[in-house]
């Protein structure tokens, strides 16, 4: 029969038990908190985490931080091959970095701007004006509630002018055909003004990222959250860390390209599940000075069929680009073609408006093709009819320990939800989580 001191002795052992366990797994790790990709998420999450004064270090797969924020500069010129807009500069915190990092930023409203639309190089005009508007109108919550079903079922009896018009909206816009993405997902955006960055969006959030401890070139393969904390395997080794965060893209996380061990739990895979990745895709084509009568900040949108609009912004910042942004299941193709062929026929199709004058003037053009980009797989999230809970279900932790976040997880309720804005939010939500 033990003896009281024995008994005594036992108890102190059991209760102090947890503690020692949980002090031994802490000296094994080799950081309190891991963040998986450097993108705006990744970046917010980080500066989170260093004023908290907590260890961690940030794992980006890429050569450079800032994810699909990219301002590209290998034409001699800068442009946004990513996102360009700081969306709803009232709520969004890039307006402060910005101000705070002293980079300039301008109303969008106060750029030169106009429109003209083109089919296949003939100038038409708009059908219905009418029908751009009563979209709005469609996809308003204050109005009326806006049902999760697809874009295309909520304006089905508007007419045919108002099924183009929401078709080419979903594919500028998000990028996907409108029969692919849900209503109310659309609807709960943010809205409100826009800033643009002279210097690109690009060059921001790198600056952003300047102190971070980030390590470059490193790409996760797999997780092993069993046990205590997270085991992340890297082609540059593993690491043992408290918890992640983990800011890869949806496109990556559906393609599996981490793993984990053991698998996501039910809600989570029906998160994933539930989002889809859309493809709005550019193509900058530089040219040697020559404007063809084209003002700067002129759109051209071409539609050249059913499903292959172009719209042609140019001469951004009076830079000698043109820069092609066009979207959906005719980007996937385009993509694919490889990018030789992509330059070519967004050159084609610009001097079809241009003039032939435009092929001479031409220097040279890149593809930035997010579609098939392996550390993105698209360019950004949707929820797919019937699926307006998935951003909610990504963003609920797991196991106290994996912390999804990123544009699709939103941020302020998921109002933020694809831009840059909400995956700043989204990242400083799961870095305090944590
Ligand atoms: C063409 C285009 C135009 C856009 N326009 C706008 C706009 O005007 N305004 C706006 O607000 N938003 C816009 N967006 C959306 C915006 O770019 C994204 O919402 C935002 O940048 C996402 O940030 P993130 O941190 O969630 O993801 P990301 O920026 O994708 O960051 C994730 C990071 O994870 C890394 N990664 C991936 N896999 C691995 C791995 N296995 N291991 C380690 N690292 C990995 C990636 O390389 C990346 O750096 C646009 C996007 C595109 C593609």
């Amino acid at each position: 029969m033990p003896s009281l001191l024995t008994r005594r002795r036992l108890l102190q052992i059991g209760v102090a038990a947890p503690f020692v366990t949980r002090a031994l797994a802490q000296a094994t790790f080799d950081y309190e908190v891991v963040v998986i990709g450097a993108g705006a998420a990744g970046i917010a999450a980080g500066r989170t985490l260093q004023r908290l004064g907590k260890s961690f270090v940030v794992l980006e797969a890429r050569n450079r931080v800032g994810g699909r924020v990219f301002t590209d500069t290998s034409l001699g010129e800068g442009f946004d091959a990513g996102a360009i807009y700081i969306h709803w500069a009232e709520t969004n915190p890039w307006r402060e970095i910005a101000q705070s990092l002293g980079v300039a930023t301008l109303d969008s409203s106060s750029v030169p701007g106009s429109f003209r639309l083109f089919q296949n190089g003939e100038t038409i005009q708009r059908t219905n004006p009418r029908a751009y508007e009563r979209l709005s109108e469609r996809f308003d919550p204050d109005i009326a509630p806006v049902p999760d079903e697809p874009m295309t079922v909520r304006v089905a009896g508007d007419g045919a002018d108002a099924l183009r018009a929401v078709s080419t909206l979903a594919r500028m816009a998000l990028g996907e055909e409108a029969e692919r993405v849900s209503a109310l997902d659309y609807a709960r955006l943010w809205s409100g003004d826009d800033l643009l960055v002279p210097e690109g969006y690009g060059t921001l959030v790198t600056r952003a990222a300047r102190e971070l401890p980030v390590r470059l070139n490193t790409i996760v393969r797999a997780i092993d959250w069993s046990g205590q904390g997270v085991t992340v395997v890297t082609d540059q080794g593993r690491l043992r860390a408290g918890a992640a965060i983990i800011t890869v893209p949806v496109g990556v996380l559906r393609a599996e390209g981490i793993r984990f061990t053991p698998r996501l739990p039910d809600a989570t895979l029906r998160g994933l599940e539930g989002l889809g990745m859309g493809a709005l895709t550019k193509i900058a084509l530089r040219f040697d000075g020559a404007r063809f009568g084209v003002p700067e900040g002129t759109d051209l949108w071409d539609v050249a069929g059913p499903r292959a609009t172009f719209d042609f912004e140019c001469w951004p910042f009076d830079r000698n680009l043109v820069v092609a942004v066009f979207g959906g299941d005719h980007a996937r193709d385009i993509v694919r073609m490889g990018e030789a062929a992509a330059v070519d026929l967004a050159l084609s199709r610009f001097a079809q408006i241009a003039g032939a004058d435009a092929r001479k003037a031409f220097l040279g053009g890149r593809l930035a093709g997010w579609s098939l980009d392996p550390f993105s797989q698209g360019s950004y999230s949707h929820a797919l009819p019937g699926h307006a809970d998935a951003r909610a279900l990504l963003a609920m932790p797991v196991g106290e320990r994996l912390f999804f976040a990123g544009e699709a997880t939103g941020g302020e309720n998921f109002g933020g939800a694809m831009t840059v804005g909400g995956a700043f939010l989204a990242g400083e939500a799961a870095a305090r989580a944590v």
